[in-house]
């Protein structure tokens, strides 16, 4: 008998059954060929296909207008901190909501750049409880974009409503893309990395309007969008498992009624947790604003290390794994991407409640 478990994992995350069991299927030999995806040519008409279907699914879920490059890069959402301002910041002028540790990154980044970075709005010095408020007056109008990250990953809190600015919106998607319906023409760059809620690590997916496309000139190759765009993500090797597991994911996805029936599972996933969190005696929700939680990150903790070490100890025992919160804040945190079955949730949540009238 497979072992498997709940894996509240904030990435590498846990993915879609079905898809494993089509991986683990066609694993020795891919529709007929005698290989395995690891083992085709990038450059074979069998594995242009896959990646091709890949976009075609992407496309298909968010609904990415034609005007739009999909791009498979590698270099992690990480590497995109970089890559953003080299792109795109021609007057190396760019503003930034700073609502956690990967918004952080991202600063930092820029400003090791040479951009002139102003800071719109920041929960920092409020350890990140809620999303920062801000304006669209509180965005320069003459910068090159603005910066957001959509998911704090981290801290539990998300913000999808944007600003009517009239520069390119950047939104790292890393821990929310697909997770709810949104309108990819009111940004100009949307990434994220693969390994939370599209496939395994070391793909990441670029979506960007064209126009935004070589605007600077002279960038090193491999950190120019341009390069990617021109050569459909082939310049050089793609992660070609990685893309082929995201075609997977997605085919799974469209399906299962897209992006539409995942949203619907999520919010109830969600509240299924924080309605257990919220009533009981020993824990606390990291985020008390109840219009800034997220649906992927749910971080939590009682008031002594002791309980939560307990609590860890024994939810691992039931099969609820990986709820170790982030270092940085330490206590609980369930992820429930849009692969974790509603469930896990409820089983997360029926145990929060019976550790509770134990412990208290
Ligand atoms: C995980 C994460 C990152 C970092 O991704 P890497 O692929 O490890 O570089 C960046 N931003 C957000 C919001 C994340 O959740």
């Amino acid at each position: 008998m497979t072992h498997r478990v709940y894996n509240f994992s904030a990435g590498p995350a846990v993915l879609p059954e079905e898809v494993l069991k089509k991986a683990a299927s066609e694993m020795l030999d891919y529709e007929g060929c005698g290989m395995s995806v690891m083992e085709l040519s990038h450059r074979s008409s069998i594995y242009q296909k896959i990646i091709d279907d890949a976009e075609a699914g992407i496309r298909k879920l968010m609904e990415i207008p034609s005007n739009y490059k999909v791009l498979f890069l590698q270099g992690g959402a990480s590497l995109q901190f970089l890559m953003v301002p080299a792109n795109l910041a021609k007057t190396k002028k760019a503003d930034y909501v700073n609502s956690g540790e990967w918004s952080g990154k991202a600063i930092k980044e820029a400003k090791k750049y040479g951009v002139d970075v102003k800071v719109v709005a920041d929960s920092n010095p409020d350890n990140n409880t809620y999303f920062p408020k801000y304006k669209a007056e509180d965005v320069r109008s003459d910068a090159d974009y603005l910066h957001i990250t959509s998911n704090n990953t981290i801290y539990g809190t998300k913000n999808m409503v944007l600003p009517k600015v009239n520069i390119p919106i950047v939104s790292d998607m890393s821990s929310n893309i697909m997770s709810e319906k949104i309108n990819v023409s009111d940004y100009g760059v949307i990434y994220a990395g693969a390994q939370k809620n599209i496939g395994p690590a070391g793909v990441v997916i670029v979506i960007i309007r064209e126009d935004l496309i070589g605007l600077v000139s002279g960038l090193p190759t491999m950190l120019d969008y341009k390069t990617h765009s021109e050569k459909g993500s082939m310049f050089n090797t793609p992660p070609t498992y990685g893309v082929y597991i995201a075609k997977l994911v997605f085919d799974h996805m469209i399906a299962n009624g897209g992006i539409e029936y995942y949203e619907a599972l999520n919010r109830k996933k969600a509240a299924i947790v924080y309605e257990a969190i919220d009533n009981s005696k020993l824990f606390k929700a990291h985020v008390q604003n109840k219009e800034d939680r997220s649906l992927m990150n749910i971080p939590f903790f009682s008031q002594s290390e002791e309980i939560n070490a307990k609590f860890l100890k024994e939810a691992a025992a039931e099969g609820l794994v990986t709820l170790k919160g982030h270092r940085s804040i330490g206590g609980m945190r369930a992820s429930i991407y849009n692969a974790m079955p509603i469930e896990g949730c409820q089983k997360l949540a029926d145990f929060i409640k019976k550790f509770d009238k134990a412990n208290s």
